[in-house]
Formats: C-alpha cells, sequence, structure tokens
C-alpha cells in the first residue's frame, strides 16, 4: 500500500478528491517546497489552524508577517490582515486563500470618508484600528490592534483623538483614558454586535461563579459585565495562566479550538452561539491548499498608498502591548 506522500508524488490529486489527512499532508509538503510561512488567526476553523506555523491575535500574527525570512506567507484570516502583511513585507508573497474573506467592520470607512472627518477635525491626530483597508491607513497618524490600543493612544499623550472604525473599541479606550476626548466613527464588529446583555445574564446564572472574558469589540453594555476584556490572545493567556478551571468567552468560536490544545484541562463556554464569523470561517484546507499549489489569491498594495500605510502601522509595532 502506497504512502501519502507516494500517492501526491503519483499522481497530482484534484484537490476536491482529496481527505482532510491528504490535505495536510500536501500542505506540509508543499510549505517546505514553497520555502512558505503559514500565518492564521484564532478564529480560523480548527483544520486550518492545526495546519498553520503561528495561530495568533492580529497584533502577533503582523510581528511574524513583519518579521518572517520565508518568500511565502499564506494568510489564514480576513483581507484586511493580508494587506496589513503586504504593507510591513513587501518583498514576500502574500496569500490570501479565500479572496472573499472580508471584514464587514473594515469595510464601514472608505478613503473618501476619513479624508472628511480628518476635514472637519483638522490637526487631531487619527488611530485607526487595523480593521481597515490599506488606503484608510494610510491618511491616519498610527494604527493599533486591540491588544495594544490603549498604549496607542497614551503614547500619543494628545487631548483628543479621531478613532476609527470601532466605536465599541473606542468606547473601550475611553474609558480607561478619560483624559483624552475620542471622537468615534460609527463602525462596528457585526459578529461581536449581536451579544446581548441577556446572554450574560443567562451564562452567569447557568456557571456561577465563573470568570466572564471578552473581546472590547463588544457593546460597552456587555464589556461592563466582564473580568478581563483583552485581545484574543490576551483572552488566551488569561485563560492559561488562571488558575480558573472554568470561564465564559465573550469572543469568536473559533477561539474555543485554540483554546482546547493550550488548556486541555479547563472548561470554557461560548458566551453566545451568535459569535461566528462568516468571513472567518470561509477559508478550509482546501483554500489553503489551492493557495500554495496555485499561488492564490496574490495580495497588491498601490505602493504610494503602501508607504502611507506603512508609516502608521509601523509607528504602532513600535508601541508596547
Ligand atoms: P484580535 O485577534 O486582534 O483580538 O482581533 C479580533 C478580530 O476581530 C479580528 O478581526
Ligand atoms: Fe471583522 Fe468582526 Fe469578523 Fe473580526 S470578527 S473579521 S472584526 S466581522
Amino acid at each position: 500500500m502506497m504512502t501519502i506522500n507516494e500517492k501526491m508524488s503519483a499522481v497530482k490529486m484534484a484537490t476536491e478528491e482529496m481527505t482532510t489527512q491528504e490535505m495536510m499532508a500536501e500542505i506540509a509538503r508543499l510549505k517546505i517546497e514553497k520555502n512558505a510561512l503559514i500565518l492564521a488567526h484564532n478564529y480560523q476553523i480548527g483544520d486550518v489552524q492545526d495546519v498553520a506555523d503561528i495561530v495568533g491575535d492580529s497584533y502577533m500574527l503582523s510581528k511574524y508577517a513583519q518579521t518572517t525570512d520565508k518568500d511565502v506567507i499564506v494568510f489564514c484570516g480576513v483581507h484586511f490582515m493580508a494587506e496589513s502583511a503586504k504593507i510591513l513585507n513587501p518583498s514576500k508573497k502574500i496569500l490570501l486563500p479565500a479572496l472573499d474573506a472580508g471584514c464587514p467592520m473594515a469595510d464601514m470607512i472608505t478613503g473618501e470618508e476619513i479624508k472628511k472627518f480628518k476635514e472637519a477635525n483638522p490637526g487631531v491626530p487619527v488611530v485607526a484600528y487595523v480593521n481597515t483597508s490599506a488606503e484608510v491607513k494610510a491618511y491616519t497618524d498610527i494604527c493599533c490592534t486591540s491588544s495594544n490600543a490603549v498604549n496607542v493612544v497614551k503614547s500619543l499623550g494628545a487631548k483628543k483623538i479621531l478613532f476609527l472604525p470601532d466605536r465599541n473599541l473606542g468606547h473601550f479606550i475611553a474609558a480607561q483614558i478619560p483624559e483624552t476626548e475620542i471622537v468615534l466613527w460609527d463602525g462596528f464588529c457585526i459578529t461581536h454586535e449581536r451579544v446581548e446583555e441577556e446572554d450574560v445574564i443567562e451564562m452567569k446564572v447557568k456557571h456561577p461563579g465563573v470568570k466572564l472574558l471578552i473581546h472590547p469589540e463588544c457593546n460597552p453594555l456587555i464589556v461592563k459585565h466582564a473580568d478581563f476584556a483583552g485581545s484574543t490572545s490576551q483572552i488566551i493567556d488569561f485563560v492559561k495562566n488562571s488558575e480558573d478551571e472554568e470561564f465564559i468567552i465573550g469572543t469568536e468560536a473559533g477561539i474555543l479550538h485554540t483554546l482546547g490544545k493550550i488548556a486541555p484541562n479547563k472548561k470554557c463556554h461560548l458566551l453566545s452561539k451568535c459569535l461566528v464569523c462568516q468571513n472567518m470561517k470561509k477559508t478550509t484546507l482546501a483554500h489553503v491548499l489551492d493557495a500554495l499549489r496555485y499561488d492564490q489569491h496574490e495580495i497588491i498594495v498601490d505602493e504610494e498608498v503602501r508607504l502611507l500605510a506603512e508609516k502608521s502601522l509601523i509607528r504602532m509595532l513600535e508601541v508596547n502591548v
């Protein structure tokens, strides 16, 4: 009987005819052949996380994308993440396996709109959540992720800032830096915004005394109930380092797979079954394999825009989390 690798080299099987195991083996082989790095966000499906070299939050993945010496980065996440990788490391080939994996929040502000927002608030520094297009980043002073947003705003020492596009993350920052006036754009994450206060009450009744860990993309009405609020990787670290054995998790469902691997003996309950991001779920193993087989879908950023956006991202990476 032939091994999987012998089968692969004997005949190039069509992706749709392959089993999960065969796809995983072929991804591992092609990764070496193409000198590629596979990055996956904590919200990706389990199989995709399992073939990735690194699984992390937006900040951690940007750092790896910036510093890798591999020739190719397969970015299993959504479009703005792969685009940020290209902005930070333009000589690499950046591939987004599922071309239509976007972020509805990032689409809530355009280049034209940020231009007008700035014109209406002349001289006020602009901070952009990384969940934005390259064009929008090009108009900003500094970017942030959910893990460093508070420190990024503090680093400016400004009396007033413009923050976009996530009004919920903006509220989270404002609560911690009351001395800074924050003018908010009215964007939000369609996934985290679905959580309602009744979900919190129901879960707290069902799991009394269990800590609630929340992503700051949730509405402030939800965040106020949290025992801890932070980025996906900060939530994972909290679970890992805590002495508690049970948690209620208020962020996208994919994180349960990461938590299951990192803290297999701890019980994690999803705050609401609505916490599923359809865009993060678009990338399958077949997409990852085809990305490596056919170099698809390559991310290209206009050089003038890239140089401006890069300044904002690099300035963010210079601030401590
Ligand atoms: P983090 O992993 O940085 O917390 O990002 C959350 C998110 O919604 C990314 O789209
Ligand atoms: Fe965008 Fe929210 Fe999905 Fe993240 S979870 S990609 S912010 S829609």
